[in-house]
């Protein structure tokens, strides 16, 4: 049994709240778990996951609930929810800050900003840190400054027998290597995380450019200029664009981010996109804190979707590009919005290689996802299938998934994912989890997961 301090924090399916604390941000998956734990220090975590350990109980660790597939949650399982640890605290001498596994990047920008630092995470003001920088984390920072998990210095965490141990460099390093874009929810349960400083920044330019009505002619020479435009060595600006067909709008592209910058800079840089016919710019001379706070205007606080994210690393055939903008032409049956989404990477995110940390792709041009937004229940399964049909297309056109942007019908995950680290990860899930009691549909395999999986039975 759980003392009687933790057992004020659990919420069971009897609870008034149940239903509102089991929801995730992608409304569109409905889990029922047995319980949710809500940890408010690292030893309710030790207990929570020694109780489940002891209990053969099955676990999905949870802070900001927005993996996409719903990884961090399930039917019957017992959840350890860590959104309530929240601490920050900054350390100038050394140049770090660390935080709580609660901490969304709202807030963490918001503290960084007081004194004047910026931080490369990414765009949803609700996404956790955690969350975010397991799976590599991208933003608008990362040609500038690499992705988020490349400033991270130090994890605790509770391992799968309940003990708090700290990854880092020096200790237990590979387990620290694997934690930066291995993805969440596989070692244990994350308490806290100490990332580097960045040199202070004062203000960027927010560019944002929109074509509305656009026709194919204007998709593709958007995409030319979009594929050329990366090769340049422009760390300044990470951009991200969708080309987009809306119900309330039709067709349209938009391509975003901030630029490390004056606007006079950003102008010049952008002057390519600027020459596509249609081209409406603005470019808004911003504080940090602000310009994350543009980006965090346009997201919903939950909705129902799908979406599957791959690594581009060449340039296409006019006959390549044609087949993406086909994607999105026609939505499935009550979708509000279907888009091909465009993530600028290289910069800073390439100067590491492959294998120096668990995020793979690092010598990709880009990530291109496609998604569909839907309101009704009734049209999900026609959602369902129109991204399940093009998931093809789309893998013909790319090499690898980004773990962050999971898909639950990728095939060989453990290779769309991790490439050439996959071995590497296996090796390290079987270390320091070798009952794989951290485990869910796409979880990273012990090297035995057969074995495991015959007596365990399948998720
Ligand atoms: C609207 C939206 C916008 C997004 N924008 C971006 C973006 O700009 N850049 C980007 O890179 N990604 C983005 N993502 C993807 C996002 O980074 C991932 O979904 C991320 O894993 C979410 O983290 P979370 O803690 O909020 O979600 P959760 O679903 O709670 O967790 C995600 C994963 O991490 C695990 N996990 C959670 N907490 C812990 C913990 N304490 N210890 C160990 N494991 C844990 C979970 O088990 C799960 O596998 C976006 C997602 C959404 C829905």
């Amino acid at each position: 049994m759980f003392n009687e301090d933790i057992c004020s924090k659990i919420i069971l399916p009897f609870c008034s709240d149940y239903h509102r604390k089991r929801q995730i941000f992608n409304r569109s998956i409905q889990k029922y778990p047995s319980a949710i734990i809500y940890c408010e220090n690292a030893r309710d975590a030790e207990e929570a996951v020694r109780y489940a350990a002891s209990k053969g109980m099955e676990i999905r660790v949870r802070s900001g609930g927005h993996n996409y597939e719903g990884f961090c949650i399930g039917n019957k399982r017992l959840v350890i929810d860590t959104s309530l640890l929240k601490d920050k605290s900054i350390c100038e001498d050394t140049q770090t800050v660390r935080i709580g596994s609660g901490v969304n990047n709202r807030e963490l920008y918001h503290y960084l900003s007081q004194y004047g630092y910026p931080f490369p995470s990414g765009t949803c003001p609700t996404v956790m840190a955690v969350g975010l920088t397991q799976g590599g984390g991208w933003g608008h920072s990362s040609r500038m400054f690499g992705l988020t998990c490349d400033l991270l210095v130090e994890a605790e965490l509770v391992d799968p027998r309940g003990n708090l141990i700290v990854a880092n460099d020096r200790e237990h390093s590979d387990l620290f290597w694997a934690l930066r874009g291995g993805g969440g929810g596989n070692f244990g349960v994350i308490t806290s995380l100490t990332y580097q400083l960045l040199p202070k920044v004062t203000k960027v330019t927010y560019v944002d450019i929109q074509y509305s009505k656009i026709n194919d002619g204007t998709s593709l020479h958007f995409l030319r200029t979009w594929q050329k435009w990366l090769l340049k060595k422009e760390n300044r600006f990470t951009p991200n664009s969708r080309i987009f067909n809306s119900e309330k709008e039709g067709m349209g592209i938009f391509l975003r981010g901030f630029f490390y910058g004056t606007p006079e800079e950003a102008t010049a840089s952008v002057q390519p996109f600027l020459k596509i016919c249609g081209a409406k710019a603005s470019f808004r001379y911003v504080t940090f804190l602000e310009a994350t706070e543009i980006d965090a205007s346009v997201y919903p606080p939950f909705e129902k979707f799908r979406f599957a994210g791959r690594f581009v690393c060449g340039n296409y055939s006019n006959r390549q590009m044609v087949s993406i903008i086909r994607l999105v032409k026609k939505r499935a049956r009550g979708s509000t919005y279907a888009s091909v989404a465009l993530y600028a990477l290289g910069g800073k995110v390439r100067d590491l290689s492959p294998c120096e940390t668990a995020f793979y792709y690092r010598k990709a041009n880009y990530i291109m996802g496609i998604e569909t937004i839907w309101k009704s229940p009734e049209v999900q399964p026609e959602n369902l299938s129109w991204i399940h049909a093009r998931f093809r297309c789309l893998c013909s056109l790319t090499v690898g998934s980004y773990i962050n942007f999971p898909y639950l019908c990728t095939g060989n995950y453990m290779k769309a994912y991790y490439g050439g680290n996959a071995k590497r990860l296996m090796c390290i899930k079987s270390k320091y989890d070798p009952c794989n009691l951290f485990r869910f549909a796409q979880s990273i395999k012990p090297c035995y997961a057969s074995r495991i999986y015959k007596i365990r039975g399948k998720d």
